[in-house]
């Protein structure tokens, strides 16, 4: 009982309306204090127990869905990562729907956030597993996306619904102007092919400034917010209505 789930707001990028969150893994250490993935993430990966908290993480992510519903926030999403390790194991649609089905919850209210490199390491097994994710009506995200495989023809075979930009190209897109370029065209890129496309990392007001005049969708990042926990959250956003 010593992992938390904390949360990172996710705006529009043109009104700034809340869109949803992801789920950020914290490890409550004893002695050592609150944890980053950083910090233990290979760990878990290693050892195989990234399945179990894996799982225990898509249990919470729908209990909290569940409990913003309670609230009367019915229109909050929520992307959680999913580890290389758990995308591999043969009953992850089973995991997902079982614990949206104990919170009553739409699948439309849960995104999926994978790496390319998860995606492309069995890319047949990938085309059915998010086409079944697809069906079911959950949202399937490419995270830090740009920094995995050049080779991009898997965007038009797998159902991905959204890029989440790398928050390395976001870091020094004002003053680089190759940077700058990439974030450029891979929001051209994600709409021409009908996705929508996420920043991620924005820290400051020049870099929305200049992700705005490029039309990307969403934006997150300590601009707005840091991750926090669900209550933090709830008491921010209520002061700041
Ligand atoms: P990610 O999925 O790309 O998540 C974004 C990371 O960037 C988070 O770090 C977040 O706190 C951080 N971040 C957000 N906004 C900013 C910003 O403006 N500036 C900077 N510098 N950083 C920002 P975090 O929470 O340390 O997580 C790191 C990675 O660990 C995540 O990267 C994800 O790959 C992995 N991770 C986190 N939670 C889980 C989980 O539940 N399961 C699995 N499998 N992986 C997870
Ligand atoms: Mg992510
Ligand atoms: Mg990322």
């Amino acid at each position: 009982n010593q992992f938390e789930l904390w949360y990172q707001p996710k705006y529009t990028a043109g009104d700034h309306s809340l869109t949803g969150f992801e789920a950020l893994l914290r490890w409550h250490h004893p002695e050592r204090g609150m944890l980053l993935p950083a910090e233990f993430l290979s760990a878990l990966e290693d050892t195989g127990l990234i399945i179990p908290v894996g799982k225990w993480v898509i249990q919470q992510a729908c209990l909290q869905l569940h409990q913003w519903k309670l609230q009367g926030n019915t229109e909050w999403t929520l992307a959680v990562n999913l580890s290389p390790a758990q995308f591999e194991q043969h009953d992850i649609i089973d995991v997902v729907c079982n614990a949206l089905a104990q919170y009553q919850l739409s699948p439309a209210c849960l995104t999926l956030e994978l790496t390319e490199s998860t995606a492309l390491k069995n890319l047949k097994r990938s085309i059915e597993i998010l086409n079944a994710f697809s069906a079911l009506g959950i949202t399937v995200s490419i995270d830090d996306f740009g920094t995995g495989y050049s080779c991009l023809s898997y965007l038009k075979q797998l159902a991905v619904d959204k890029l989440k930009i790398d928050q390395s190209f976001i870091r020094d897109m004002v003053e680089d102007s190759e940077d700058a370029a990439i974030v450029k065209a891979v929001i051209q890129l994600g709409h021409t092919l009908d996705l929508k496309v996420i920043a991620e990392g924005v820290e400051k007001e020049d870099q929305l400034a200049l992700l705005r005049t490029y039309g990307v969708d969403e934006i997150q990042g300590y601009l707005i917010s840091r991750p926090l926990t669900a209550q933090d959250f709830v008491a921010c956003y209520e002061n700041q209505k």
